[in-house]
Order: structure tokens, then sequence, then C-alpha cells
């Protein structure tokens, strides 16, 4: 049998944030071990350098200490030569409440395996075994520890469910695949079309565990009838951390890791769906489409992931774009959400793409492969620059769909095409190819459709948005959504008060007038301002009238003659149209409600 990869991880010091981890291997390889960390995880596209967070390393072979080498910033490398077993130790500070590293403190641990596991070069074949030690100087606490790694059953030392001891993965992608709570979480177990489904939920709260349990199943159930069962994985656990105000989530095989505002999970007697848990449930359900979409089937450029290095493609707006599509239709298909409710979801989505000029300078193919210097590293001018993968790529998948439909008669639908990639794709373990799902599009709709498709993806013209909707009996219309003439950027309050401008908008009345982003008002035609006080001020005018605007540039004070702007029609609004013809009635059944 191989010899697996042996790591021990414990929450030494809870108080000064650190998990101390050794990694034992047998047999170095022969021309000089060498070992890494991820620069980046899987499911966010930003190189983040998780070795900068390793305090202490150490090496030793035989009882002796052995020489350690750097060769980059998360490179070490031990001598040639060495006969015996290695192990390493090593400290990782976990300060960073967020669902793509580690944190720990004396209430709970968490940790992403891209953060602690240092990778065995030449070794990631190999099974990876892992001791969760409990916490050190908590004993008595009561931690306990949730993840999706296995336990390591028949082996000496083997964890039980939700306890300290051996876990185990078979190989070096799924060890880091899987992160770990511990801590003294609350748990909810349920089933979905047989499969053992947990929820464990870290932090302050008042969460209804039957109700959330008794939403998430019929979710969970859709998505893998949409992709035929069995369920690609034998069990699954949403990890949740909740806070006073956060949002985020990032998807595994078998597992999300996701934070939350506590106010957003349903709290005993909630006789409705709040719009907090409205967004809860979402992010759920995008989470656990990845487990197909992204987690299995992968764009070729993921197979395998090249962790030292950015991983380009231009087909985020896929992964990430029909995976944002699916998650509130699903929560509709599902009965969770009325069909009101979706179309209201599915207009936030029309006006988030339509409020960014960015779109009309950025292809979604393009916003794909710029992913780790654009959409992840947002800026002031973001809005006048990219356009997103996610909600454009959502209406590219909801564009797709109905064109699918319309085309076949209802005979097909976007659904058959994950079922194709899934076959295709997530059981095969092949990578899509970049013009992947223009032929798949053009193979179920016929060729022009893959065209249509490409030139959608590929181009900036609008979205035929209301042609298709109008064809399932859905109106799209735009409205105003506030009267007040406006200076065409986006305004935070400053300390102290003051309207400060996060975004100028492209060709708005505040970039003409030479305002920037930053710039911090403090008077209107003379008069104080503060960040309340200025829509108000503003709503006294009249489009086209001139105003003049104090602000400070760092500490120097200019002056602006702003002309303003009247009010636009930015806001898309979607309704039921109950007078169109019997197909696109049976068309729009069959597409909310699957
Ligand atoms: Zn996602």
């Amino acid at each position: 049998m191989t010899t697996p990869v042996r790591y021990t991880i414990q929450a030494a010091q809870p108080g000064a944030h650190l998990f101390e981890v050794t990694l034992h291997i047998e047999q170095p390889e022969p021309a000089g071990q060498v070992f890494s960390l991820p620069a980046w995880i899987p499911g966010s596209y930003m190189i983040r350098e998780f070795a900068r967070n390793i305090v202490t390393l150490s090496a030793e072979s035989n009882g002796e200490t052995l020489p350690v080498a750097r060769s980059d910033k998360h490179t070490w490398h031990l001598p040639a030569g060495l006969s015996g077993p290695v192990t390493l130790r090593y400290s990782v500070y976990a300060w960073d409440l967020s669902v793509r590293t580690a944190h720990l403190d004396q209430t709970h641990g968490f940790f992403n395996g891209t953060s602690v596991f240092l990778c065995a070069h030449g070794h990631e074949a190999r099974p990876h075994h892992v001791d969760i030690l409990p916490p050190r100087g908590l004993e008595g606490a009561g931690w306990r520890v949730a993840t999706s790694l296995p336990e390591a059953v028949g082996e000496p030392g083997a964890a039980e469910r939700h306890g300290f001891g051996l876990y185990c993965a078979e190989d070096y992608d799924a060890l880091i695949d899987h992160p770990v709570e511990m801590g003294t979480f609350s748990l909810v177990e349920f089933e979905a079309c047989g499969v053992p489904h947990a929820v464990a939920i870290t932090g302050r709260h008042d969460c209804d565990l039957a109700r959330l349990a008794a939403d998430l199943k019929p979710v969970c159930e859709a998505q893998i009838r949409l992709f035929g069962e069995p369920a690609p994985m034998d069990r699954y656990v949403f990890l949740v951390m909740a806070v006073g105000d956060g949002y985020g989530g990032l998807e595994h095989r078998a597992s999300t890791a996701l934070l939350c505002s506590r106010a957003d999970l349903p709290y005993p007697g909630m006789e409705t769906v709040s719009e907090g848990y409205r967004q809860f449930l979402g992010l759920c359900s995008h989470e656990y489409f990845h487990t197909w979409n992204v987690k299995r089937i992968k764009p070729a450029a993921f197979v395998p992931y090249k962790l030292a290095v950015e991983n380009y493609t231009r087909l985020l707006w896929a992964f990430e774009g029909f995976t944002s599509y699916y998650d509130d239709l699903m929560l509709v298909r599902s009965g969770r959400i009325t069909v009101a409710d979706y179309l209201g979801l599915l207009g936030k989505t029309i006006t988030q793409v339509h409020k960014g000029s960015g779109r009309r300078k950025q292809s979604v193919a393009e916003s794909s492969f710029e992913a780790w210097t654009k959409y992840y590293r947002q800026d002031e001018n973001s809005p006048n620059a990219i356009v997103s993968y996610y909600t454009k790529g959502a209406l590219v998948g909801l564009l797709l769909d109905l064109r699918l439909r319309t085309g076949s008669g209802g005979s097909v639908s976007l659904d058959d095409l994950m079922r194709a990639l899934w076959q295709r794709h997530g059981l095969t373990g092949r990578g899509v190819a970049e013009d992947g799902l223009y032929a798949l599009a053009a193979e179920l709709g016929g060729a022009e459709v893959g065209d249509w498709l490409r030139d959608l993806v590929e181009g900036t013209a609008e979205l035929p948005l209301a042609d298709y909707l109008a064809q399932v009996g859905v109106g799209l219309a735009w409205e105003t959504a506030v009267a007040t003439p406006g200076l065409g950027a986006r305004t935070t309050a400053e300390e102290g008060g003051f309207p400060r401008l996060a975004n100028v908008y492209d060709g708005g009345p505040a970039q003409l007038a030479g305002l920037s982003a930053g710039d911090v008002l403090v008077a209107l035609d003379g008069l104080k301002l503060s960040a309340a006080s200025l829509d108000k001020q503003l709503a006294r005018r009249r489009p086209g009238e001139r105003v003049t605007l104090h602000a400070f540039r760092r500490d120097e004070l200019m002056c602006f003659e702003v002309e303003l702007a009247g009010t636009l029609p930015d806001t898309a609004r979607l309704t039921l149209v109950d007078d169109v013809q019997a197909p696109g009635q049976a068309l729009r059944k069959a597409w909310l409600e699957g």
C-alpha cells in the first residue's frame, strides 16, 4: 500500500491565532524534497500568497535538524540525499475571518487546507492523512469538528463523526478541498435524495435550525434531480459562520464555507421569508450548485489546478454565471420563493448589469479572463471599466435557456445542456474547452444558437432580454428609481458626516465637472452638506440646473460648477403577462417549475 503523507494540526495557541502543523513523509525525494503552499484557493480567483502567514518552520530527520532553503515566497527545499523520514513543523497565523483562509481564537477555529497544508512535491497523488488534535488549553470547552473530510475509518486513531482524530483524503487535491470548522457550533442534519447533509453554524445566532433544514432539503433535492441521481458526494456539509454583518461563500467538492449576517438566518416563529433569508438561501443554493458546476465540471484550464500561478480561463461566465442563474431559479422551482419574488430578483440582476458602463467595454469572456486583476481587485473606476461575469453571465444563462426552450417548442433547455456537461465532463473528469459551450449550444439548438451565444459572450452589445422574456409571457419595463436630479456618482458617508464620492460614473455631471472619486463634498451653493442632506438639497433642484460644489481633494479645497443630470429609467421591472398565446404559458411554466 502507498505510504500516506501524514499531517497533524492543532489549535495550539488560540489566543495568538496560531495553528501548529506537522507534515511527515517516509521517503523524501532523493534529489531534494520540495514543499510549497498554494498562492490561491480554487473558487476565489486572486493570488493571495497564503505562505505569508507561515510564521516559523523547521525540519528534522532522525532527530537531527535539517537545513531548509527557500527559492521563492511559497516554496521550501530540503537537501538532496536524505534517506530517512522527514518531519516539518510550522506555525500558521490564522486571523482572517473570511471563507477563503483561516481563523482561530478561543471561540472557534476554521481553516482551508490551502492555508495550512504544505504540498510535498512528488507525493501529491498519495493518500493524505491528517490528525486533527483537540485545541491546547481549551480542554473541557466542548469543541467538536465539522468537515466533509472523511474519517480514516479502520485506521488507529480514526476520528468519529464530528470528533477530533484521524481524517483522510485520497490525494493532496482532495485534502485542500474540505475546509474544517472546530468549536461549539450548532448542528442540524437532514437527508436529500438519501444523502446525509449537515449544517454547522458557528457564532452567536438564534437560528431556527429545523426551519433551515426544511428549506434546504428541497433545494438540494431539486439540484440532485436536475443533474440526475445518484448525487456525486457521499455526504455534504454547510459550514456557516454567523456574524453581525458579513456575506460570502466558497464552494468545495462536498461542502461549502459560508459567512452570513446572523439577522439573515430564520428565527423561531418567522412566518415569511425575509429578504435577508432569501439571500442566504440563494447563497446556499449557489454554492451547492457548484458541487457539479466547477467542482466536477471544470474548465480545461483548471485540470489540474496550478496553485502557484493564475489559471486563466474565459469561461467563468458559465461556471459562475450559470451557477448564479440557477441559484435563485432553484429556490422558485423548489417552492421556497414565489414567482413574483423570483421575477423581482431577476429584475435586480438586470438592473445591476445595466448600471455600469463597463458592460459596453468588457465582454463576459474578457471579464472571466481578467478576474485575477479586475473583478477580484476592484477599485473606484470598476463600474466604468468592467462587467461582472456573475450577473451578466447569469443573464446569458437566462437568454440561452429561453432561446433553447422557445426554439425547440419546450423540448430542449439549459437543463439539458447542464446534464450534457455533467455526463461528458463531470463524470469523466475531462475539462471543458474554451469554446466548448458554443459547440454544445450548437449541438442542442442548431449552429445559429452556437454563433449567437458566442456573440453574447464575446461581445458587448446589449442583451436581447425583453424579446426573449416576452416569448415566455414576462414583460420587462424600465422605471426611474429616484426622481432626484443626480451628480452621476455614488457617495458614502465620510467621517464627520460629509458625503464622499465613492464612484464617479462615465460621462456624468460629476465627471464632466472634474470631480473625482475620493473627493469629500462639503458645500452646495455655499451651504454646508452632510451625507443625509445631499439628496434633500438635490431633490429641490431641476435637471439642467447648475450648482456650485465645494469639495476637499486631499487637504485642498476645490470649487466645481456642476450641471445636474436628468433622471433615467434605470431599474428593470419584470411582470407576468397573462394574455400571451398558450405556448408561451406552457414554456414559462416549464421554465419556472422545472
Ligand atoms: Zn460561485
